[in-house]
């Protein structure tokens, strides 16, 4: 029986699960498994079965009293970051479609990733 995953060790993520690596079953070649957290990446090796991955995943060292007591203002600040960017992004494009009501895609593009750019410096 596949045991229980913990909750993943990097991001506090409770919902961690055991697939199949889509990129081997595209390739048509050998399933292989591995546990995986979906909200940040954090993965396995590739393992012969789900328990085997579980059994791997669970092993990995939980995160230190420290860090989760930090993480919500990680993420407070990683949600800023992206509002602050996003808030760029429109105006620029804004800003472009104001002066030119037809731009092309590489013209708005460009002042996008400038507007980016300048909101993290
Ligand atoms: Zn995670």
């Amino acid at each position: 029986m596949t045991p229980e995953l913990l909750p993943c060790p990097h991001c506090g993520n409770a919902y961690p699960a055991v697939g199949y690596d889509s990129d081997m079953r595209a390739l048509g070649r050998e399933l292989c498994i591995t546990a995986r957290c979906r909200q940040c990446g954090a993965e396995t090796r590739k393992c012969d079965n789900a328990k085997e991955a579980a059994e791997l995943w669970n092993r990995r060292a939980p995160l230190s009293p420290a860090v989760l007591a930090e993480l919500p203002e990680v993420r407070a600040l990683v949600a800023a970051e992206t509002e602050r960017c996003a808030k760029a992004a429109s105006d620029a494009v804004e800003a472009v479609c104001l002066r030119d009501p037809m731009p092309s895609v590489g013209r708005v593009l460009e002042r996008i990733a400038a507007a980016i750019r300048e909101a993290r410096t």
